[in-house]
């Protein structure tokens, strides 16, 4: 089974007005005006995924800090996973610390969205080593929502979306969530290689790892590392579609035997996530 975790898709109506609302929305004009940037509607991520033979994606809407805009593209998600119930895995994004979060985490759920994410920490103004404090754990624990959290190294180029947010702010959050299943985004920001201490191996024992915009980020040796440290097995395939395509990937995965890619194209997710 092939599963790409981490697929972006975008309601026609804010892709035709994403300069209207990036006006409110700061983090979301950073991303949307880089040259990079590209919008997919479901049905176009559809399209893609069975093009090329994928039999899931994992889909979501923008992580705004509106509750308003994360409702509406949540109803989009919902409306996508109805489209293509075999297909699509629908995520809900929400701003974590809202008082209304449990409502909207209780109806998106119902909706049908089995997962919450991709969240921006610092994108959606969401300070998370204190997060704890708030009902957001309770709140996914309660529905057994596994979380997709951005992370993104704080070394190297920068890019537009490329957060300040430390790797000890990460780690903290994870210390305080270790009930959640947690995939953190584009390698963790670089947090997978800290497997190696034993501390963190064991706090991070429902953490993975998505490689989504990996492509532009690490050598591909980053999987005979990950081979190496004993995670292959917590390493998910994500593109970061429409950012980039699924076939930019396959020559970082030639490193992997057919075995291993097998498991990182989709059968480690399939192990850990609710469909
Ligand atoms: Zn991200």
């Amino acid at each position: 089974m092939k599963i790409d975790v981490h697929v972006h898709i975008t309601p026609p109506d804010i892709i035709r007005n994403y300069k209207k609302i990036g006006e409110k929305e700061p983090y979301f004009r950073l991303l949307s005006e880089t040259p990079h940037n590209r919008f997919a509607t479901y049905e176009q991520v559809a399209e893609h995924l069975q093009e090329n033979h994928f039999d899931k994606g994992i889909v979501f809407g923008f992580g705004f800090q509106d509750m308003g805009l994360c409702r509406y593209v949540n109803d989009y998600t919902m409306e996508a996973i109805r489209q293509y119930p075999d297909l699509l895995i629908g995520y809900m994004v929400v701003p974590a610390r809202h008082k209304d979060l449990e409502k909207e985490v209780e109806r998106a759920y119902l909706g049908g969205l089995r997962g919450v994410g991709e969240l921006f920490p610092e994108g959606q103004n969401m300070e998370i080593a204190t997060l704890h404090e708030t009902a957001f754990k309770d709140c996914l624990l309660h529905y057994q929502l596994p979380l997709l959290l951005h992370t993104n190294e704080t070394v190297g180029h920068y890019y537009p979306g490329k957060t300040k947010v430390a790797m000890h702010e990460v780690e903290t959050f994870i210390r305080h969530h270790q009930e959640l299943t947690i995939i953190l985004a584009h390698f963790g920001g670089g947090l997978l290689f800290f497997e190696l201490m034993k501390e963190l191996r064991a706090a991070f024992a429902n953490v993975y790892y998505d490689t989504a915009a990996g492509v532009f980020l690490y050598d591909k040796e980053i999987y005979n590392v990950a081979r190496e440290i004993g995670i292959l097995n917590k390493i998910l395939f994500g593109t970061d579609y429409p950012l980039l395509p699924i076939s930019r990937y396959d020559e970082s995965l030639s490193v992997l035997s057919d075995k291993e890619r097998a498991m990182v194209m989709g059968e480690n997710a399939k192990k850990i996530l609710r469909f």
